[in-house]
């Protein structure tokens, strides 16, 4: 098993080579390197790292090609870290920690990431990003998008999406999520991951929220109406829409959704607001008055993301809660790790014990749609049966869906091994 070594590079050596997948990052102990980029063919120095320097270090984070070749200006020793050493370390580490690192390499990621889909500003290199220079051009790629965003609203590039929810103990439909979508008229379609983050620094979400609360409230007439009787639940047909810590900061939130529910017609209880428990918990008074209000006027609140979070159970005495949607990690490694399985089936236990519904997301097998109706999970969603759709795609799939056939194998939910 490999861990952290010392190691020699020879001045001119080359530490790190662009296009090549990273496995392990460098400190720098004693000599210079530097940092080298292709641009038109040629190689442009873009940094020197010296003595106390991390270089390579997205390779702890993924395996994606270097976006830059480090090379020895003087005889160097460095500490070479691989990933299987760093993850070694951080598996073994206190919660806390683990849990601080998760965060801000995710935080790092999505960063990186927006530069690099949006491509607003030149890209920018991985290895080069601490340098100030990159971090300008991320703080410059945040603002583009804030900017553009606000236009994209007007000109009405923003849309929505339908993803069904099936009620897994008949196969029938009970609902949807409507999911954001950004048009863009040169860049084609940019995913939630890239802009939502950024509406909600900038807090152009508020606007955001809005929209998608009155689109989706049309939707929601529209599709109850199409719904060909044999395919849906009993019950009026619900439409979750998503929404930011933000939207409960203002104090407003509960009387702009009576105001917009009564404007369009639609009942309460056909609306579930979603918010993760990561959000609750940053604002948790305000969180709790204003849920407090939608819920008596019979909105459902829904716990997006339950369990990836980092709170205490406490909160669901805490808040008013109706649904918890199980986070997608748990569904995706509860086939292959014994204590997922064994986590899903608590959190659909104790959803049963405190009066609430469970919606088990990210369904992308046969096998996971088994066994969540085995542990007497309500609804189902996922990729296994479909995507989330346009809505002229999701008008189609509530007059003609035809659900898959269910597996059934009692001993896939025994968990005692
Ligand atoms: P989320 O609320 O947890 O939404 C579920 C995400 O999982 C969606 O990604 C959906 O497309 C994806 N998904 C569903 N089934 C599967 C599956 O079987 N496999 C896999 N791999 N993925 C699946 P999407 O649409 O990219 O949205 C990402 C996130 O962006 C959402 O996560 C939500 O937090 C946020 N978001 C989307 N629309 C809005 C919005 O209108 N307002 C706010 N505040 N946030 C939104
Ligand atoms: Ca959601
Ligand atoms: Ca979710």
């Amino acid at each position: 098993m490999q861990s952290s070594a010392k190691k020699q590079f020879k001045k001119g050596e080359t530490l790190i080579r662009e296009g090549e997948r990273g496995e392990c990052a460098y400190v720098i102990e004693a000599g210079n390197v530097e940092i080298l980029v292709q641009r038109d063919g040629q190689a442009i120095q873009i940094g020197v790292r010296g003595p106390g320097s991390l270089i390579g270090e997205m390779a702890m984070i993924d395996d994606k090609p270097r976006t830059a070749t480090v090379r020895a200006v003087e005889d160097c020793d460095v500490i070479e870290i691989t990933r299987e050493d760093f993850g070694r370390r951080v598996e073994s580490a206190d919660p806390v920690l683990k849990m601080v690192l998760r965060v801000l390499t995710t935080r790092y990621r999505d960063m990186l990431g927006r530069t690099e889909t949006i491509r607003f500003v030149p890209s920018t290199t991985a290895e080069a990003v601490e340098n100030s220079e990159a971090f300008h051009d991320i703080a410059l790629s945040t603002i583009k998008i804030h900017n553009e965003l606000k236009v994209a609203l007007q000109r009405g590039e923003l849309t929505l999406f339908y993803q069904p929810i099936i009620d897994v103990q008949n196969m029938k439909i009970a609902g949807f999520e409507a999911l954001m979508r950004w048009k863009h008229p040169q860049k084609g379609m940019i995913s939630p991951g890239i802009f939502i983050p950024v509406a909600e620094e900038s807090g152009l979400i508020l606007e955001l929220s809005r929209f998608a609360l009155d689109v989706a409230c049309d939707a929601t007439k529209e599709l109850q109406k199409a719904a060909s009787p044999a395919l849906v639940v009993p019950e009026p047909l619900f439409v979750g829409v998503n929404f930011s810590v933000k939207d409960f900061m203002g104090g407003n939130l509960f009387t702009h959704m009576r105001d917009t529910l009564a404007k369009k017609g639609v009942a309460a209880q056909q609306i579930h607001l979603e918010i993760t428990e990561t959000l609750l918990m940053e604002a948790p008074e305000a969180a709790k008055a204003e849920l407090e209000k939608c819920r008596e006027i019979g909105l459902n609140v829904s716990i997006d993301d339950f369990g990836s979070g980092y709170s205490s159970l406490s909160y669901l005495h805490y808040f008013p809660i109706d649904t918890l949607k199980i986070d997608q990690s748990f569904i995706r490694s509860m086939t292959t790790h014994p204590n997922s399985l064994v986590l899903v089936k608590s959190i659909i236990g104790l959803a049963r014990n405190l009066g609430m519904k469970v919606i088990a997301e990210g369904i992308e097998t046969v096998k996971e749609a088994g066994i969540l109706y085995t542990l007497g999970c309500d609804y189902i969603q996922g990729y296994w049966f479909s995507k989330p759709l346009p809505f002229d795609d999701a008008m189609k799939f509530v007059k003609n869906w035809q659900p898959p056939k269910l597996e059934i194998d009692n001993n896939s939910v025994n968990t005692n091994t």
